[in-house]
Order: structure tokens, then C-alpha cells, then sequence
């Protein structure tokens, strides 16, 4: 039998704690569903599980390790009698009232929740490259977030790898900290918007690595340069960098939802008044439909917003 809940959170980064610290103030009882532990940005606490220290999230004068962060936040959720659930959500049914979700096994007959309304916080998740030693080096040296990460590389020599606007943008604000950014790009023509490739080239800080690809991160504890690739004639070089920016694209998490919530072009779930879907009684918040701002501010921020809808969305149902 499923278990009946009035706010079921898919999703446990700032945008759902959030949503699940507000729920439950309200007396809502909500369950979160926090993801499973992983090396990827679904696992529980999100994106902020990879970064190290946080120093743009306003209260912690001295900054905060990311990890940390969001254990406080989940704390706090489950003071105020959030339950959590360290599981997926493998299907949901959005067409039936109460919402159907599974967690575990999409292929049981019965879902393991029914909930009248449902907040989706699944987040996003930066592409990799899946080359050797990124994944070891992530959160020293490897980042995948300039404005959370930028500030630490402070006079160092350091590479960002992709094309397109985000490995621009990236590139443009590390020229603030580092003393050279070399752009590492797998061909000789960028992807990025005209007034954004206009500006790297005009920033006299910012040097390019046409036609290669990235082939190993390398570095023992910490980066200490780069195996790389011509694409056309394959030879081998090294680049001495003790930084690397993956900004190939994110990717949001939103299979699950596919079919049922209406998304944008790019993936995102379409929000409209706030953090309301096309399903009523469905809101979404954080990362999942935001692919602008992604800071941690901004997601916990409309986690609070998704909250409050859903809250007054019951209420106007009377339940
Ligand atoms: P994107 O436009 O998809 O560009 C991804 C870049 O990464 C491409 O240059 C691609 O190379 C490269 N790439 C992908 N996989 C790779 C791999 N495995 N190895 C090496 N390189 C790889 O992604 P984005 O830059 O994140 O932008 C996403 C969307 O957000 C775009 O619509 C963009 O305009 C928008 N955006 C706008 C702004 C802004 O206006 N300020 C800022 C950020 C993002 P190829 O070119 O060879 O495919």
C-alpha cells in the first residue's frame, strides 16, 4: 500500500531542504525523497556535495565547506519533521490524484507514495568529460563553477575546456583571479554567441587551445596540468595548469518527468507565477528550472517560493 502524504520533495539540494524546511514549518509533514548516494549532482544535498568551500552563501562571514552546508540544511528540515528518504524517484504518474510515486522498482504495481501536491527539486548536473582523473580531483582543482570556485586560484595558471557561452563566461570572470586562463576547445571555431566570443578575444588575458581535447586530469591530491589531444593529428601535449573549469553544458534532471511535465527546449521544466508547472498542484524549484542564476542562493530561494505555492495551493483545495 503507498503511503499517503499531503508534500512529497523530490530532491534534497537547496531548493528542496528549503522547500522542506517551509513545508514543514507548516505543519505539512513533508516526505523528501534526497536522491542516493553517487559521485554525480543527484546524489542527496546536490551540486553543493562536489564544491568545497562556499563563501557567497550570505551568513557565513568565513565561508562554509559545501558539504556542511547542506548537512545544516538538512538538519534543520528534519528539527521541523521533514521525513527523509534516501531513495530515487524512479516513476511518478502525475495523472492521477493523488500524484503516484515510486521510488526503487519503476515496474511495481503499486506506487510507494501517493501525494496531493509535489515539488520538484531534481537539480541539474554539469557534464563531464569521464576523462581520467577528473573525477579524483574534483573539489581540488577540477570545478565546475567559476563564481563559486574562481576566487580560489588566485594568480595561478588555469584552463576552462568547452566553446560555448557558459566556458566563455566562465573564462571572462577567472581573468579576474588568474593570472592566464587558456580556453582548451576541441575545435577551431567556437559555439558561443558573437558578443561573447567578441569579448574573450578582445580580453587580453584569456589564450585558446584550438582543435585539442582534454584527455587526463593530472595530479596527485591536487591538479597539476593536463594531458592533451590534437583532434586532427592526435599528438600528445601537457598543459601546466592547477586549475580546470568543465564547462561543457549541464544537463537538468528531469527524465523521470518527461512526457507528463511540460519542458523548455532546453530540458528545464517551464515554470509560470512563481514556481508553478502545467500540472496543478505541481511546482518545481532550484536548478531543474533554472538555468540562469544556478547558485545556491537563488534555488533555495525559490525552494521557499515552491513552498509557500503549494502550501496555499492545499489551502485553496481546503485540505
Ligand atoms: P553549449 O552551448 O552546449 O556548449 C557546450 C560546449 O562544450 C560546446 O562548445 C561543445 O563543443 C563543448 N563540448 C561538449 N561536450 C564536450 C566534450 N565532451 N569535450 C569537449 N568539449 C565539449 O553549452 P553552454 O555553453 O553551457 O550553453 C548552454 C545554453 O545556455 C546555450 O544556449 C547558451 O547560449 C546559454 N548560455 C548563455 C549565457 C549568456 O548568454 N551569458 C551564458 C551561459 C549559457 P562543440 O562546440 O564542438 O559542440
Amino acid at each position: 500500500m503507498p503511503t499517503k502524504h499531503k508534500v512529497l520533495i523530490a530532491g534534497s539540494g537547496p531548493a528542496g531542504l528549503t522547500a522542506a524546511v517551509y513545508s514543514a514549518r507548516a505543519q505539512l509533514r513533508p516526505v523528501v525523497v534526497e536522491g542516493e548516494p553517487s559521485s554525480t549532482s543527484d546524489q542527496p544535498g546536490g551540486q553543493l556535495m562536489l564544491t568545497t568551500e562556499v563563501e557567497n552563501f550570505p551568513g557565513f562571514p568565513d565561508g562554509i565547506m559545501g558539504p556542511e552546508l547542506m548537512e545544516a540544511m538538512r538538519a534543520q528540515a528534519t528539527r521541523f519533521g521533514a521525513e527523509m528518504v534516501t531513495a530515487k524517484v524512479s516513476r511518478v504518474d502525475l495523472r492521477r490524484r493523488p500524484f503516484a510515486v515510486w521510488v526503487g522498482d519503476p515496474e511495481a504495481d503499486e506506487p510507494t507514495y501517493e501525494t496531493d501536491a509535489l515539488i520538484v527539486a531534481t537539480g541539474a548536473r554539469a557534464l563531464m568529460l569521464g576523462v581520467p582523473g577528473e573525477d579524483r580531483l574534483l573539489g581540488y582543482g577540477v570545478s565546475t563553477c567559476a563564481t563559486c570556485d574562481g576566487f580560489f586560484f588566485r594568480g595561478q595558471h588555469i584552463a576552462v575546456v568547452g566553446g560555448g557561452d557558459s566556458a566563455l563566461e566562465e573564462a571572462l570572470f577567472l581573468t579576474r583571479f588568474a593570472s592566464k586562463v587558456t580556453i582548451v576547445h576541441r575545435r577551431d571555431r567556437l559555439r558561443a554567441s558573437r558578443i561573447m566570443q567578441e569579448r574573450a578575444l578582445a580580453s587580453g588575458d584569456i589564450e585558446f587551445l584550438w582543435t585539442h581535447q582534454v584527455t587526463e586530469v593530472l595530479g596527485n591530491g591536487k591538479v597539476a596540468g593536463l594531458r592533451v589531444r590534437h583532434t586532427q593529428t592526435g599528438e600528445d601535449g601537457e598543459l601546466p595548469v592547477t586549475g580546470l573549469f568543465v564547462a561543457i553544458g549541464h544537463e537538468p534532471n528531469t527524465a523521470v518527468f518527461r512526457g507528463q511535465l511540460e519542458l523548455e527546449e532546453n530540458g528545464y521544466i517551464r515554470t509560470h507565477d512563481g514556481s508553478l508547472t502545467n500540472v496543478e498542484g505541481v511546482f518545481a524549484c532550484g536548478d531543474v528550472q533554472d538555468h540562469v542564476y544556478r547558485q545556491a542562493i537563488t534555488a533555495a530561494g525559490s525552494g521557499c517560493m515552491a513552498a509557500i505555492d503549494a502550501e496555499r495551493w492545499l489551502e485553496s483545495r481546503g485540505e
